[in-house]
């Protein structure tokens, strides 16, 4: 028989191949005491190879975890890259990928990705990310297809038994979250009907006003006061930034969206609130336009879609910062993170200002107060995890050592998170272990 080229194939061929080899769940596992990741079947074994091999996306992740769902052939996956600090977490994708190469490569990257956003936030939670393949044969938007795949993603991760606490993602709905909030205790972000926290895009506002903060104070320039901002992105997160610059005092916004009815519902939200020295601007643009990148203003702020950093965008950029909600801004990380300190512009990493989110329902199982004290610390300017002070170390630390701020904070964020639990200990690696030692793959 010819050796299939695993990697080369699309997640929907991948899956029926497993059907073929009778496979339903199977896991590629770091072994901790030789350090090389297993797979659970000797027909994966060239997948876990490739994973040792790997030098971009493979970081000692401990354990990957994958089922096909009982219905519509979708496969789906549970990244586990780091638990010292706790369960493994992070939200769940509902993304097309061409290769299995590609699919494996995002969830390793987008895991590890979350170990240290969740790191630098000071969460006592590890990194995961959860992906699902969709598949080209199935409407993705139909509700009974959503309802079926996301209660089998529960499933999954119910049989893991905790390793990993899910949440929402791109391609993934609060709806969804409901239906994996079903079959397993082990998400967040599920409705506030079901005791779920609600919508964190104001709170990811927040956020990204504490590193500009930050990084004004880095730049010597002083508050937000009487400042010019230009911001990429009128929806759920670029709107509220808006509203509360503005409570700031800064004197102009230029936003800039492709969707002309938010501009509209954003002037209708903010008349009668501006005072006579504020102006808010507003431009319609075509998709793929990013020439509010180039604003001449104080502070860019990119909160619509990622890869805008990049060697086209980049020699454009007048404003001393470029702080926003947007995920992955940088279009490859090491040069564009290199390229704006080199052009002297302070960059404020992403992940290091849009943690609202997912700080926003790190704590949904231990209620609710007015004004949380675990929320609010994460805003303000002397908790030692706050977004200013940890953006502030960044950029500081960037400043000294020489090395651009991306790569400051992922070293910083790679420090914080071997630390582990102060109760649990690295409990997610024993559950590991005992998944592995019951053979958790046959309960299906
Ligand atoms: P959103 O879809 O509500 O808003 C993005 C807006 O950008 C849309 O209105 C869209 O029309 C606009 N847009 C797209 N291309 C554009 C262009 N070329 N120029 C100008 N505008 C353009 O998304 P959101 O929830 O506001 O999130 C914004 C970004 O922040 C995303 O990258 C998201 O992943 C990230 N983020 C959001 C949250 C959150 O709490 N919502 C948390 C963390 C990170």
């Amino acid at each position: 028989m010819t050796q299939v080229n695993l990697l080369a194939i699309s997640p929907t061929e991948f899956v029926k191949w497993l059907k073929s080899c009778n496979i339903h769940r199977f896991h590629l596992a770091l072994d901790q005491k030789n350090g090389q990741v297993m797979a659970s079947h000797k027909e994966l074994q060239s997948l876990a190879d490739f994973i040792n091999n790997d030098k971009r996306d493979f970081m000692g992740h401990e354990g990957l975890f994958f089922q096909v769902s009982e219905k519509h052939e979708t496969l789906q996956g549970a990244f586990v890259h780091r638990t010292c600090r706790g369960q493994a977490a992070g939200g769940v994708r509902y993304w097309s990928y061409d290769t299995m190469e590609d699919y494996l490569r995002d969830g390793m990257r987008l895991a590890k990705g979350m170990t240290r956003k969740n790191a630098l936030a000071g969460l006592w939670w590890g990194g995961g990310k959860g992906v699902m393949a969709h598949n080209p044969d199935q409407v993705k938007t139909d509700p009974a297809l959503r309802e079926d795949i996301y209660q089998d993603y529960g499933r999954l991760l119910s049989d893991l038994r905790g390793c990993y606490v899910t949440a929402e993602d791109v391609g993934t709905h609060v709806v969804d979250m409901a239906n994996v909030f079903a079959t397993s205790r082990f998400t967040t972000c599920i409705p506030a009907a079901l005791g779920g926290s609600g919508n964190p895009s104001a709170p990811t506002a927040r956020g990204v006003v504490a590193g500009m903060e930050a990084a004004l104070e880095f730049a010597g320039m002083g508050t937000l006061e009487g400042k010019t901002v230009a911001v990429q992105g009128m929806g759920n997160v670029g709107s509220p930034l808006i509203g509360f610059l503005f409570e700031k005092g800064v004197s102009k916004v230029v936003a800039a969206d492709i969707n002309e009815s938010l501009a509209d519902n954003l002037r209708a939200a903010l008349d009668g609130l501006l005072t006579e020295d504020q102006e808010l601007e507003t431009r319609i643009v075509a998709v793929g336009n990013h020439d509010i990148l180039a604003e001449e203003c104080d502070i860019v702020a990119p909160c619509a879609t990622g890869a805008i950093l990049n060697p086209a965008t980049i020699p454009t950029i007048k404003a001393r910062i470029v702080c926003g909600a947007s995920n992955n801004q940088l279009e490859d990380a090491a040069r564009d993170d290199a390229a704006l300190f080199a052009a002297g512009i302070v960059y404020v990493p992403d992940f290091l200002t849009n943690r609202m989110g997912i700080v926003n329902c790190a704590n949904e199982a231990y209620g609710y107060v007015n004004n949380d004290e675990f929320i609010e610390r994460h805003l303000e300017r002397d908790w030692q995890h706050s977004v200013f002070r940890t953006t502030l170390q960044v950029l500081e630390t960037s400043r000294t050592g020489g090395l651009a701020p991306a790569r400051t904070a992922m070293n910083l964020a790679d420090d914080f998170s071997l630390q582990p639990h102060p109760i649990f200990g690295h409990r997610g690696v024993r559950i590991i272990e005992s998944l592995l030692e019951d053979r958790w793959f046959e309960n299906a």
